[in-house]
C-alpha cells in the first residue's frame, strides 16, 4: 500500500514497516489517552539496598501502562515513542509528581525519577521540577534524577543549566546506565553527578564471585577517586551481590534483593518495618 507524504510524493512502505509505524501511532494516540484518564498509568517503586548493612536507601520509580486492550505495555516501548512525539514532558511530570505525593509519606531517604534526555533540553525543566516540589511538598534532597550519560555527552549545553540549577537546591543526580555510553570513563569527571548507576549488562556478566568483573572494579575505582556514590542495577544472583560488596559497591538494585513494586506494597514494608 502506498502512502501519501507530502505533495506529490509517495513512500511505499513494506508490510513489516507499515505494520510498526501503525502499532506506533496507536501507542501514540494511546498515550495521549491514557495521559489523559485515570487509571492506566501507575509508578511502581523498586527499593534499592546498602550493600553492606542491607537497610533500604531508597527507591526508583518506574513508570508502567495498563493498556485497557494490550494489557501491560513496557517503558522500554513506550518511553522512546513518548520521546519521539511530545509526550515525554507531560508522562514525566506525571511520573514526578505522582512518586513524590506518594512519597512524602513514606521514611524513604531517596526517590530516584528516571528523566529522558529532550526533558532535560527544556529550559524550564529545573523550574518544572520546583513547581512539582512545591505542590507535593517533597523535599529537594530526598529526590534524585536519573540521567544517561549519552544525554549528557549530546547535550551537554542544554541540560548542564538545568542539573545545576536542580543541584543548588539538592537535588541529586545520577548517570544511569553507565558504561553503556561512549567514552564514559574519561568524561565521568566532568559531568557535575553524585552517583553513577553500573548498567545491568556489566552486572549480568559476574560468573562467579571469584572471578567477579574486572570492568566493574576499574568503574568502582574511579568512582572513589571522584567521590561518587556506586549502584550497581539488574543484580540477580548471590555471586553477583557479593562480588558487588566485596569490591565496595555502596548499593544494589536487582530481583535478587526486589522487584518493582506498586505503591501499597512498597507502603507496606515501611509499615512492616516500623513494627
Ligand atoms: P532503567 O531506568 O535502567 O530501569 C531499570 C530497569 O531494569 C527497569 O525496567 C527495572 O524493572 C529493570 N530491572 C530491575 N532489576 C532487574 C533485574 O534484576 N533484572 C532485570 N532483568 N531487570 C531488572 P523497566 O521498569 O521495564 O524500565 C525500563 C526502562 O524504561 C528504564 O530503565 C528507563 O530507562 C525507562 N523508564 C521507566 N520509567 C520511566 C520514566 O518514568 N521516565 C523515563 N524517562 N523513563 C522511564
Ligand atoms: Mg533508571
Ligand atoms: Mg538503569
Ligand atoms: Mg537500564
Amino acid at each position: 500500500e502506498a502512502k501519501r507524504q507530502g505533495k506529490g510524493r509517495y513512500l511505499h512502505f513494506a508490510e513489516p514497516m507499515d505494520l510498526s509505524i501503525r502499532r506506533r501511532s496507536a501507542i501514540e494516540a494511546g498515550l495521549r489517552e491514557a495521559l489523559a484518564t485515570e487509571g492506566q498509568l501507575e509508578v511502581y517503586y523498586q527499593p534499592l539496598y546498602s550493600s553492606r548493612t542491607r537497610a533500604m536507601k531508597g527507591a526508583e520509580a518506574l513508570v508502567r501502562w495498563h493498556h485497557p486492550s494490550l494489557g501491560t505495555v513496557s517503558p522500554a516501548i513506550f518511553v522512546p515513542i513518548a520521546e519521539s512525539t511530545n509526550l515525554i514532558a507531560p508522562l514525566g511530570e506525571w511520573v514526578m509528581e505522582e512518586a513524590c505525593r506518594a512519597a512524602a509519606a513514606w521514611p524513604l531517604r531517596l526517590l530516584s525519577v528516571n528523566v529522558s534526555a529532550v526533558q532535560l533540553r527544556d529550559p524550564d525543566f529545573a523550574d518544572k521540577v520546583f513547581a512539582i516540589l512545591d505542590r507535593t511538598g517533597f523535599d529537594p534532597h530526598r529526590l534524585e534524577v536519573e540521567v544517561t550519560e549519552t544525554s549528557f555527552i549530546e547535550n551537554a549545553r542544554h541540560c548542564r543549566p538545568n542539573l545545576q540549577a536542580l543541584r543548588a537546591r539538592g537535588v541529586k543526580i545520577a548517570l544511569d546506565d553507565f558504561g553503556t555510553g561512549y567514552s564514559s570513563l574519561t568524561h565521568l569527571q566532568q559531568f557535575d553527578v553524585d552517583r553513577i548507576k553500573i548498567d545491568r549488562s556489566f552486572v549480568n556478566a559476574i560468573q562467579s564471585a571469584d572471578a567477579g568483573s574486572p570492568i566493574i572494579r576499574a568503574i568502582l575505582d574511579l568512582a572513589d577517586a571522584s567521590g561518587l556514590d556506586v549502584t550497581a542495577e539488574g543484580v540477580e544472583t548471590q555471586a553477583q551481590s557479593e562480588f558487588l560488596t566485596q569490591a565496595g559497591c555502596d548499593a544494589l538494585q536487582g530481583y535478587l534483593l526486589a522487584r518493582p513494586m506498586p505503591k501499597e506494597a512498597i507502603a507496606a514494608l515501611f509499615a512492616d518495618a516500623a513494627t
